[in-house]
Protein backbone atom coordinates (compact mmCIF):
# COMPACT_ATOMS: atom_id res chain seq x y z
CA UNK A 1 0.00 0.00 0.00
CA UNK A 2 2.73 2.44 0.89
CA UNK A 3 6.26 1.88 -0.10
CA UNK A 4 9.45 3.31 1.15
CA UNK A 5 12.55 2.39 -1.06
CA UNK A 6 15.79 4.35 0.24
CA UNK A 7 13.76 7.39 0.60
CA UNK A 8 16.04 10.79 1.80
CA UNK A 9 15.00 14.98 2.87
CA UNK A 10 17.32 17.06 3.00
CA UNK A 11 15.79 20.69 3.40
CA UNK A 12 17.38 23.98 1.87
CA UNK A 13 19.59 24.40 4.79
CA UNK A 14 21.25 21.76 4.68
CA UNK A 15 19.48 19.33 7.52
CA UNK A 16 19.67 16.02 6.96
CA UNK A 17 16.06 14.88 7.82
CA UNK A 18 15.57 11.90 6.73
CA UNK A 19 18.36 9.45 5.53
CA UNK A 20 17.68 6.78 3.14
CA UNK A 21 14.91 5.02 4.78
CA UNK A 22 12.58 1.86 3.38
CA UNK A 23 10.06 0.53 4.54
CA UNK A 24 6.44 -1.27 3.52
CA UNK A 25 3.05 -0.66 4.91
CA UNK A 26 0.26 -3.09 4.34
CA UNK A 27 -3.11 -2.19 3.29
CA UNK A 28 -5.20 -2.04 6.90
CA UNK A 29 -2.19 -1.78 8.81
CA UNK A 30 -1.92 0.69 11.49
CA UNK A 31 1.82 1.64 11.35
CA UNK A 32 3.23 3.86 14.25
CA UNK A 33 6.25 6.25 13.85
CA UNK A 34 7.98 6.59 17.22
CA UNK A 35 11.11 8.50 17.86
CA UNK A 36 12.58 11.52 19.92
CA UNK A 37 11.81 14.76 18.29
CA UNK A 38 13.70 16.04 15.31
CA UNK A 39 14.49 12.12 14.58
CA UNK A 40 12.15 12.64 11.05
CA UNK A 41 8.99 10.89 11.81
CA UNK A 42 7.02 14.40 10.46
CA UNK A 43 9.08 14.73 7.22
CA UNK A 44 8.48 11.05 6.68
CA UNK A 45 5.16 12.09 7.16
CA UNK A 46 4.55 14.80 5.03
CA UNK A 47 6.28 13.18 2.25
CA UNK A 48 3.46 10.63 1.73
CA UNK A 49 1.23 13.50 0.74
CA UNK A 50 3.94 15.21 -1.00
CA UNK A 51 3.12 18.20 1.55
CA UNK A 52 6.94 18.35 0.75
CA UNK A 53 9.39 16.27 -1.68
CA UNK A 54 11.70 14.15 -1.17
CA UNK A 55 15.46 14.91 -2.11
CA UNK A 56 16.20 11.20 -3.03
CA UNK A 57 14.82 7.80 -3.18
CA UNK A 58 10.94 6.27 -4.35
CA UNK A 59 7.59 6.25 -2.66
CA UNK A 60 4.94 3.90 -3.73
CA UNK A 61 0.92 4.37 -3.01
CA UNK A 62 -1.04 1.61 -4.27
CA UNK A 63 2.26 0.72 -6.49
CA UNK A 64 2.59 3.63 -8.38
CA UNK A 65 4.87 6.33 -7.68
CA UNK A 66 4.26 9.19 -5.78
CA UNK A 67 6.41 11.55 -8.57
CA UNK A 68 3.30 10.37 -10.77
CA UNK A 69 0.34 11.23 -8.70
CA UNK A 70 -1.58 14.30 -9.04
CA UNK A 71 -1.54 16.47 -6.02
CA UNK A 72 -5.55 16.79 -5.82
CA UNK A 73 -5.92 12.89 -6.56
CA UNK A 74 -3.16 11.72 -3.61
CA UNK A 75 -4.67 14.78 -1.33
CA UNK A 76 -8.39 13.54 -1.64
CA UNK A 77 -7.42 9.95 -0.75
CA UNK A 78 -5.10 10.77 1.86
CA UNK A 79 -6.69 12.17 5.39
CA UNK A 80 -4.60 14.14 7.15
CA UNK A 81 -5.16 14.94 10.97
CA UNK A 82 -2.34 17.52 12.53
CA UNK A 83 -1.17 17.81 16.03
CA UNK A 84 -2.87 20.94 16.64
CA UNK A 85 -6.87 21.59 15.73
CA UNK A 86 -6.91 22.89 12.72
CA UNK A 87 -11.20 23.04 12.45
CA UNK A 88 -12.18 26.39 10.58
CA UNK A 89 -13.17 28.50 13.30
CA UNK A 90 -16.05 30.38 10.90
CA UNK A 91 -17.65 27.40 9.70
CA UNK A 92 -20.05 25.07 11.51
CA UNK A 93 -18.66 21.25 12.58
CA UNK A 94 -20.90 20.10 9.85
CA UNK A 95 -19.38 22.24 7.45
CA UNK A 96 -15.88 21.24 8.84
CA UNK A 97 -16.16 17.82 8.37
CA UNK A 98 -18.01 18.43 4.62
CA UNK A 99 -14.99 19.92 3.09
CA UNK A 100 -13.65 17.29 1.24
CA UNK A 101 -16.93 15.44 0.16
CA UNK A 102 -18.28 19.02 -0.90
CA UNK A 103 -14.82 19.46 -2.81
CA UNK A 104 -15.73 15.78 -4.83
CA UNK A 105 -19.34 17.07 -5.48
CA UNK A 106 -21.06 14.58 -3.39
CA UNK A 107 -24.80 14.95 -3.01
CA UNK A 108 -26.44 16.78 -0.05
CA UNK A 109 -27.57 13.90 1.22
CA UNK A 110 -25.53 11.97 0.80
CA UNK A 111 -23.12 14.03 2.87
CA UNK A 112 -25.88 14.70 5.72
CA UNK A 113 -25.61 11.40 6.26
CA UNK A 114 -22.18 11.02 5.99
CA UNK A 115 -21.84 13.66 8.79
CA UNK A 116 -24.63 11.85 10.93
CA UNK A 117 -22.46 8.78 10.84
CA UNK A 118 -19.19 10.38 11.47
CA UNK A 119 -20.32 12.13 14.76
CA UNK A 120 -22.07 9.09 16.33
CA UNK A 121 -18.78 7.35 15.19
CA UNK A 122 -17.04 9.41 18.06
CA UNK A 123 -19.58 9.63 20.21
CA UNK A 124 -21.19 13.65 19.46
CA UNK A 125 -24.73 13.55 19.33
CA UNK A 126 -25.48 14.81 15.86
CA UNK A 127 -28.46 16.87 16.52
CA UNK A 128 -26.22 19.13 19.47
CA UNK A 129 -23.23 19.24 17.36
CA UNK A 130 -23.38 19.63 13.49
CA UNK A 131 -24.40 23.05 13.93
CA UNK A 132 -21.92 24.46 16.85
CA UNK A 133 -19.21 26.19 15.73
CA UNK A 134 -15.49 24.84 17.09
CA UNK A 135 -15.14 27.46 19.64
CA UNK A 136 -18.41 25.54 21.40
CA UNK A 137 -16.54 22.29 21.62
CA UNK A 138 -14.15 21.43 24.22
CA UNK A 139 -10.67 20.90 22.94
CA UNK A 140 -11.05 16.81 22.99
CA UNK A 141 -14.09 17.29 21.23
CA UNK A 142 -12.76 19.68 18.42
CA UNK A 143 -9.80 16.64 17.76
CA UNK A 144 -12.51 14.11 17.31
CA UNK A 145 -14.12 16.38 14.63
CA UNK A 146 -10.51 16.63 13.17
CA UNK A 147 -10.16 13.04 12.95
CA UNK A 148 -13.47 12.10 11.96
CA UNK A 149 -13.21 15.22 9.36
CA UNK A 150 -10.20 13.21 7.87
CA UNK A 151 -12.42 10.55 7.37
CA UNK A 152 -15.03 12.09 5.69
CA UNK A 153 -14.79 11.10 2.07
CA UNK A 154 -13.65 7.90 2.61
CA UNK A 155 -9.84 7.98 2.10
CA UNK A 156 -7.77 4.68 1.67
CA UNK A 157 -4.92 6.12 4.45
CA UNK A 158 -4.87 8.22 7.20
CA UNK A 159 -2.04 10.18 8.20
CA UNK A 160 -2.19 11.08 11.79
CA UNK A 161 0.76 13.45 13.70
CA UNK A 162 0.60 13.05 17.20
CA UNK A 163 -3.09 13.82 16.97
CA UNK A 164 -3.64 13.66 20.79
CA UNK A 165 -0.35 15.15 22.33
CA UNK A 166 -2.27 18.55 23.09
CA UNK A 167 -5.18 16.65 25.15
CA UNK A 168 -5.89 16.18 28.45
CA UNK A 169 -5.08 12.55 29.90
CA UNK A 170 -8.64 11.79 29.93
CA UNK A 171 -9.42 12.78 26.48
CA UNK A 172 -6.56 11.24 25.14
CA UNK A 173 -7.41 7.80 26.64
CA UNK A 174 -10.87 8.05 25.13
CA UNK A 175 -9.94 9.09 21.59
CA UNK A 176 -7.02 6.12 21.71
CA UNK A 177 -10.04 3.56 22.29
CA UNK A 178 -12.13 5.41 19.65
CA UNK A 179 -9.28 5.03 17.07
CA UNK A 180 -8.82 1.62 17.80
CA UNK A 181 -12.47 0.66 17.23
CA UNK A 182 -12.73 3.01 14.52
CA UNK A 183 -10.05 1.17 12.35
CA UNK A 184 -11.35 -2.13 13.55
CA UNK A 185 -14.60 -1.21 11.89
CA UNK A 186 -13.17 0.44 8.87
CA UNK A 187 -9.95 -0.94 8.05
CA UNK A 188 -8.17 1.80 6.87
CA UNK A 189 -4.45 2.04 6.40
CA UNK A 190 -2.97 4.52 9.57
CA UNK A 191 0.50 5.52 9.46
CA UNK A 192 0.55 7.77 13.42
CA UNK A 193 2.99 10.04 14.23
CA UNK A 194 4.24 9.28 18.15
CA UNK A 195 6.89 9.95 20.34
CA UNK A 196 4.94 8.50 23.53
CA UNK A 197 5.82 4.45 23.23
CA UNK A 198 2.65 3.73 25.72
CA UNK A 199 0.69 4.79 23.04
CA UNK A 200 2.49 2.90 20.27
CA UNK A 201 1.99 -0.15 22.08
CA UNK A 202 -1.31 0.36 22.67
CA UNK A 203 -2.00 1.41 19.11
CA UNK A 204 0.14 -0.06 16.38
CA UNK A 205 0.10 -3.20 14.73
CA UNK A 206 3.69 -2.44 13.56
CA UNK A 207 5.93 0.23 15.19
CA UNK A 208 8.82 1.78 13.20
CA UNK A 209 11.43 3.48 15.48
CA UNK A 210 13.78 6.60 14.15
CA UNK A 211 16.23 7.76 15.56
CA UNK A 212 18.72 10.81 13.39
CA UNK A 213 16.52 10.45 10.41
CA UNK A 214 17.03 6.57 10.14
CA UNK A 215 15.24 3.69 10.95
CA UNK A 216 15.97 1.38 13.89
CA UNK A 217 13.99 -0.95 14.34
CA UNK A 218 10.50 -2.06 13.26
CA UNK A 219 8.70 -4.77 14.17
CA UNK A 220 4.96 -5.54 16.16
CA UNK A 221 5.06 -4.37 20.02
CA UNK A 222 5.95 -7.76 21.55
CA UNK A 223 9.07 -8.09 19.11
CA UNK A 224 10.06 -4.09 20.16
CA UNK A 225 8.96 -4.83 23.85
CA UNK A 226 11.48 -8.26 24.04
CA UNK A 227 14.15 -7.00 21.41
CA UNK A 228 14.36 -3.22 22.26
P1 LIG B 1 11.88 22.73 1.68
O1 LIG B 1 13.27 22.25 1.39
O2 LIG B 1 10.92 21.61 1.94
O3 LIG B 1 11.37 23.72 0.69
P2 LIG B 1 12.82 24.74 3.41
O4 LIG B 1 14.23 24.36 3.66
O5 LIG B 1 12.52 25.79 2.38
O6 LIG B 1 11.97 23.45 3.09
O7 LIG B 1 12.22 25.16 4.79
C1 LIG B 1 10.93 25.75 4.91
C2 LIG B 1 10.97 26.79 6.00
O8 LIG B 1 11.14 26.19 7.32
C3 LIG B 1 12.18 27.70 5.83
O9 LIG B 1 11.75 29.01 6.04
C4 LIG B 1 13.12 27.23 6.90
O10 LIG B 1 13.93 28.28 7.33
C5 LIG B 1 12.18 26.82 8.00
N1 LIG B 1 12.90 25.95 8.98
C6 LIG B 1 14.21 25.87 9.12
N2 LIG B 1 14.56 25.04 10.07
C7 LIG B 1 13.42 24.54 10.56
C8 LIG B 1 13.14 23.59 11.58
N3 LIG B 1 14.08 23.00 12.29
N4 LIG B 1 11.86 23.28 11.80
C9 LIG B 1 10.89 23.88 11.08
N5 LIG B 1 11.13 24.81 10.12
C10 LIG B 1 12.37 25.13 9.87
P1 LIG C 1 10.15 14.82 14.31
O1 LIG C 1 8.80 14.81 13.65
O2 LIG C 1 10.66 13.44 14.60
O3 LIG C 1 10.22 15.69 15.50
P2 LIG C 1 11.00 16.35 12.00
O4 LIG C 1 10.73 15.51 10.81
O5 LIG C 1 10.03 17.42 12.32
O6 LIG C 1 11.21 15.39 13.25
O7 LIG C 1 12.42 17.01 11.86
C1 LIG C 1 13.58 16.27 11.50
C2 LIG C 1 14.76 17.24 11.41
O8 LIG C 1 14.55 18.15 10.34
C3 LIG C 1 14.97 18.09 12.64
O9 LIG C 1 16.33 18.28 12.79
C4 LIG C 1 14.25 19.40 12.29
O10 LIG C 1 14.81 20.48 12.99
C5 LIG C 1 14.54 19.50 10.81
N1 LIG C 1 13.52 20.24 10.05
C6 LIG C 1 12.16 20.04 10.06
N2 LIG C 1 11.54 20.86 9.22
C7 LIG C 1 12.52 21.62 8.66
C8 LIG C 1 12.53 22.67 7.70
N3 LIG C 1 11.39 23.09 7.14
N4 LIG C 1 13.70 23.21 7.36
C9 LIG C 1 14.83 22.75 7.91
N5 LIG C 1 14.92 21.78 8.82
C10 LIG C 1 13.77 21.21 9.18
Amino acid sequence: MISFENVSKKYQDGTAAVDSISFTVQKGEFFVLIGPSGSGKTTTLKMMNKLIPLTEGFIYINGKKISDYNIHELRWNIGYVLQQIALFPHMTIEENIAIVPELKNWQKDKTRKRVTELLQMVGLEPEVYRNRKPKELSGGEQQRVGVVRALAADPDIILMDEPFSALDPISREKLQEDIIHLQKAIKKTIVFVTHDMNEALKLADRICLMNHGKIVQVGTPEEIIHHP
